[in-house]
């Protein structure tokens, strides 16, 4: 396991730079670089070698064809010789996959897709975007490319940009697979293949800069860490989370990203970008409320901090952007002393749909948005895991709506309900990969019929028919339906049909509408009425366990209705009726809970900060809102001597009884942490 410890306070310096722009680095001021770094109290930098254009930098020997036609100066040099002269690190920047000169000079080495096409930008189209094969000579190219760097600069760390998983019939691949006594037509075959090729690349690259440099930094980037990276992680140094809210990842990728990667054991540096938009927004800027929610929310999650900017052409660093870099870096160094090493509490694990059906960066699984959602807006403290996850941590196991259960899967929950676990489960989780009978018998159903299908002939349960088409309606009652009034809720997504296995209980039916809606029938604008006739269980209880047959977390992140949320939240604190954190705030609170163990204390931390879809495009925050008398109870494990604001260390009056502290803050402006100092033991 790795012992990087990452600096809290990063920049990440695009500088993907055309060839049809001169006089690149002609106004580098290393002295005005390095001092407007140290102004807004950056400590770590990541520079470029080399960019998705393909020019490379600094001054090569190895590749004099390479260099930018343009560039006046060994700019990277002289960047990371001012930087180091002041204390900050300088990682190295360069591209793998996005290589534009590479991809024209050696359009043989591109990955082709099954119509022997190369993916991506089309001759007529402007930018970098074809991927390169890593199983061809390229891969040569870059050894000899990092070897350069490495025996030539001073180098803290590697970010090798651009390394995913490919599926790919170029002439290297076919072969490959044929060797391999694979079959390149398999579409299945082909992206398993192309998954290890990735991989092996990864592995052999560590591996080839270990032999000149043992003490670096070392990641590999696709704008996403997920359950695919475990099996790969002995490449690693640390993970990076690309994640900028407004460039396509959205408010809701980091807080999921964040809670798996976490549970992997590596340190994890979050990105976002100064840019209103994502990179390469020349002369934009970023609201400061939401850089400082970006921020210090990373810091909330555990994570450390680092914003992309890109360095215009002409190398001069813009003061501007450092102004508001330092407007937020100056409060994470007032900050970082209740961060250092700070492990998140938890009680709640989450397992992800992704691990069975993938996910791209901008494309998460539905169900762990809605879990997500819910889970932050009941001010839970949860992990994301996926089936090779330790679960003894865990008072309670989620699996949204998409988790298959097979046999050996099966076999560990089980044993983890044996040990005094407890479980909720929705919709398909729990069955077999086929779907055809549910192999976590402790969820207490079996299915009754597999439901209609539509005039196609697909099934129709779990999905969304923006009238509602097979809408049904459930009924919430006695303590699951706590705080809903004792009626017909519609549940626009269609449910399981189940019935209770003996002993289990039915905590809430299904109503029936009169009919579905199709052209044979309907009835108004969208989902026809309750027919006042019961139709099987919508939530069961068995034991420890409770199982809902609707998909309530993908239906809550398609359109939120409240009593998903309500009915979730009251199974929750059915099965877990102390939890970590309560308050008396709005949804729009998050709490996170840290515990810094050298130091004896749990850290809380309040964020209020409200995105708003103020364009089409992406949400926006420009207003810090502030919160007044906000009263938060944590349930602590040994007695508390103290609780202060932080880092002002500022003492707030706490009661402490049942196993819980109790304590009122004044006044939250956008983000505070409070220390609860612990007893020794
Ligand atoms: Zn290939």
């Amino acid at each position: 396991m790795s012992t990087i410890d990452l600096p809290f306070r990063q920049i990440h310096l695009d500088f993907h730079t055309s060839e049809h722009i001169t006089g690149i680095g002609a106004e580098f001021d290393p002295e005005e670089f390095a001092a407007t770094l140290e102004r807004a109290r950056v400590n770590s930098i990541t520079c470029f070698a080399r960019g998705h254009h393909g020019w490379i930098y600094f001054d090569t020997k190895a590749f004099p064809e390479r260099r930018h036609p343009h560039l006046t100066r060994d700019l990277l040099r002289e960047q990371i010789e001012a930087c180091h002269a002041r204390g900050i690190r300088v990682p190295i920047y360069t591209t793998i996959q996005w290589d534009h000169y590479t991809a024209t000079e050696h359009p043989e080495w591109l990955v082709v897709d099954e119509h022997g096409c190369p993916r991506g930008t089309s001759p007529y189209e402007a930018g970098f975007y074809r991927q390169i094969c890593l199983n061809t000579p390229y891969v040569e190219f870059i050894k000899a490319h990092v070897q350069e760097i490495l025996e030539t600069m001073p180098v803290d760390g590697f970010f090798f940009d651009i390394v995913q998983p490919q599926d790919c019939s170029c002439r290297y691949c076919r072969a490959g697979m044929e060797a391999e006594g694979l079959d390149p037509t398999d579409p299945i075959a082909r992206r398993r293949y192309g998954l290890e090729v990735i991989n092996r690349f990864k592995r052999d690259l560590t591996a080839f800069v270990r032999r000149f440099n043992q003490e670096c930094t070392i990641f590999y980037n696709a704008g996403h860490i997920g359950p695919r990276h475990r099996a790969v992680m002995d490449a690693y140094t640390h993970f990076e989370l690309e994640s900028l809210p407004s460039g396509g990842w959205g408010y809701l990728h980091f807080p999921i990203t964040m809670r798996y990667a976490r549970t992997l054991g590596l340190d994890c540096l979050s990105h976002t970008g100064k840019f209103h938009t994502s990179w390469g927004d020349f002369h934009s800027f970023k609201n400061p409320a939401a850089l400082q929610y970006e921020v210090f929310r990373m810091l909330a999650l555990g994570a450390k901090c680092l914003i992309g900017d890109q360095l215009h052409p002409s190398g001069k660093i813009d003061p501007h952007v450092y102004e508001l870099v330092g407007s937020v870096y100056r409060e994470v160094e007032r900050k970082e002393p209740w961060c250092r090493g700070a492990k998140p509490v938890t009680e709640i694990g989450v397992f992800t749909p992704e691990e069975f059906a993938g996910a791209g960066p901008w494309e998460l699984p539905p169900a762990i948005m809605g879990a997500t959602r819910m889970l932050i807006e009941g001010a839970h403290q949860f992990d994301i895991l996926d089936s090779a996850s330790d679960l003894s941590r865990y008072k309670v196991l989620i699996l949204p709506d998409h988790i298959p259960v097979s046999e050996e899967f099966a076999a560990k929950l089980e044993a983890y309900l044996a040990d005094g676990g407890a479980l909720i489960a929705s919709f398909e989780s729990g069955m077999n990969e086929d779907k055809t009978a549910f192999t976590l018998e402790a969820l207490g159903v079996r299915i009754r019929g597999e439901g209609p299908r539509d005039l196609s002939g697909q099934l129709v349960r779990g999905r969304h028919f923006p009238r509602g088409d097979y809408a049904e309606y459930i009924l919430p009652q006695g303590e699951i339906g706590r705080g809903l009034p004792e009626t017909e809720h519609v549940m626009y997504m269609k449910g399981m049909e189940v019935e209770a296995l003996p002993g289990a209980e039915v905590l809430a039916p299904i109503v029936k509408p009169y009919f579905y809606r199709t052209y044979r029938h309907f009835c108004s604008h969208r989902q026809t009425p309750s027919s006042g006739e019961i139709d099987g269980p919508g939530i069961v209880r068995n034991g420890r366990v409770i199982y809902f047959a609707h998909p309530i977390f993908s239906q809550y992140h398609q359109n939120a209705p409240r009593w998903c949320k309500v009915l979730f939240l009251n199974a929750l604190d059915m099965l877990m009726p102390d939890p970590l954190v309560r308050h008396n705030g709005p949804t729009t609170l998050e709490v996170t809970v840290n515990e810094q163990a050298a130091e004896g204390r749990w850290v809380v931390h309040l964020l209020h900060y409200i995105p708003e879809r103020r364009g089409q495009d992406f949400d926006i925050i420009e207003d810090v809102i502030p919160l007044y008398d906000i009263t938060v109870s944590v349930r602590v494990p040994r007695t508390v001597r103290r609780v202060a604001r932080v880092p002002e260390d500022e003492p707030l009056a706490f009661e402490q009884r049942d196993g819980r502290v109790t304590f009122t803050l004044p006044k939250l402006v956008g983000h505070q942490m409070i220390a609860l100092e612990m007893a020794q033991v």
